[in-house]
């Protein structure tokens, strides 16, 4: 049996307990802070209640309540789509974001920054065995808009290609529910 398994899985443990301890200080529960962290990611075809229920693998009852109790400590808010009827979007407040400060994720970076390896070739190995393992367990991937297989660059600006709309900037660096692989990599 390779090591590789083992440390990832310590390593997993390690976060956990640092989003437990970071949450907790707070007053918060582990998946509150986790939603905050998804939301301050996700573009706006992914802040929405049933993009965080497929992302973390939990009910839409379990979301509603978390959303609930986010937004009764002041740390999201809701905004109707104004083209789609019943959907609603999430963002993170200013206190939202605050909560996200000093973080589990900053001290982690820290720790990669004082190693001797490739940022980017560590980052595309992780990716590459979220990918595989997502696939073998049914899950989307939420890929970063710019990598994903739809993304296409125009005089004008980015697009999607799924969704034929024009792209912000900022939209593009931020992770997508409807990600797709790019054709190479799903040959
Ligand atoms: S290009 Fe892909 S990742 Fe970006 S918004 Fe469209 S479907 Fe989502």
């Amino acid at each position: 049996m390779s090591q590789t398994s083992l440390l990832l899985e310590r390593l997993g443990a390690l976060i956990q307990r640092s989003v437990r301890d970071d949450a907790a200080r707070h007053g918060l529960l582990p998946i509150h802070l986790q939603v905050l962290l998804f939301l301050m990611r996700a573009n706006r075809y992914s802040d929405l209640p049933i993009a965080i229920a497929e992302y973390f693998g939990i009910t839409r009852g379990t979301v509603s309540q978390t959303i609930a109790v986010l937004e009764r400590k002041g740390l999201l808010t809701r905004e109707a789509d104004a083209r789609h009827g019943k959907r609603v979007h999430l963002t993170l407040t200013a206190a939202g974001k605050s909560v996200l400060n000093r973080s589990w994720v900053e001290r982690v970076e820290q720790a990669l920054c004082e190693q001797a390896v490739e940022a980017a070739t560590l980052e595309s190995t992780l990716r590459n065995l979220l990918s595989v393992m997502q696939r073998s367990n049914g899950q989307r991937a939420f890929g970063l808009c710019r990598e994903c297989a739809h993304f296409l660059t125009e005089q004008s600006g980015a697009r999607c290609g799924l969704t034929h709309e024009p792209l912000a900037t900022e939209q593009t660096v931020r992770i997508c529910r409807e990600w797709s692989a790019a054709k190479a990599e799903r040959a």
